[in-house]
């Protein structure tokens, strides 16, 4: 079971996580949880083979894609079933985050991404402190969790609908040189075994060669950066 961008909170009953921002915890709010092994990519350009895995986890991270129907057939792509939840646009409105391009419906079973465009949550730091602070607040946003959330369980896969393109104000950013200094300090692991096998390099899903320092594609020739502890970085900004 592979989680993408599971963020603060790997799913317990994964193997292998993908995230792409390890050093900015911007649009995360908390630091990433590094109990499972990682590896450093992007949806929209996941690291591995077809149906490399039996389900895939996208709890709160296709609302960030830039390029939504990419990373959604790349989910479908490396997994033979998944399951996906995302803010609604109710959501959105009420407690709003600046790095979500996107409000978002469920129509029948297809997610329908509009631009967010200048609509805002003109309330959403009162709607934020109260969820973090009281109880009772968030009690009540449990007890209307699908008002919040559209949740999809796939299995052939899923449809999804952008209408325009949209860039969210504000995103983490992305620090090779960082993200390579902060994961030995974070006591990142890497995959071993099976998983370290499973990688393919993003660009053009070659299999790659091994090594402790770096991994290099067979196919177009592209080396990739490992962190010591053994997390790759498989990413079109880390190639070299
Ligand atoms: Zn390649």
């Amino acid at each position: 079971m592979l989680d993408v961008g599971s963020g603060q909170a790997a799913h317990p009953r994964c193997d292998l996580v993908v995230d792409k921002y390890v050093a900015d915890d911007f649009e995360r709010g908390k630091p990433l949880d590094l109990a499972k092994p990682l590896v450093v990519a992007d949806g929209h350009s996941l690291p591995f083979g077809d149906d490399t895995f039996a389900y895939v986890i996208a709890s709160h991270v296709l609302e960030h894609a830039t390029d939504v129907p990419r990373f959604a057939s790349e989910l479908q792509r490396v997994a033979a079933a998944g399951f996906v939840q995302v803010p609604s646009r109710e959501a959105e409105l009420t407690f709003g985050w600046p790095f979500h391009p996107w409000l978002i419906d469920l129509r029948d079973d297809t997610l329908v991404f509009r631009p967010r465009g200048d609509q805002s949550a003109p309330l959403g730091r009162v709607f934020h402190e109260a969820f973090a602070e009281s109880t009772l607040f968030a009690l009540w946003f449990g007890a209307n969790r699908e008002r919040w959330h559209h949740t999809l369980h796939w299995k052939a896969g899923f449809d999804v609908q952008v209408d325009g393109e949209s860039a969210a104000p504000a995103t983490a950013r992305l620090d090779v040189d960082l993200t390579l200094a902060a994961l030995p300090k974070l006591g990142a692991i890497g995959p071993e075994g099976a998983l370290r096998q499973s990688l393919r390099c993003p660009a053009d899903g070659g299999t790659l060669s091994d090594g402790t320092a770096s991994l290099t594609c067979t196919r177009c020739g592209s080396s990739y950066p490992v962190a010591r502890g053994g997390v790759p970085l498989l990413l079109a900004e880390a190639a070299s």
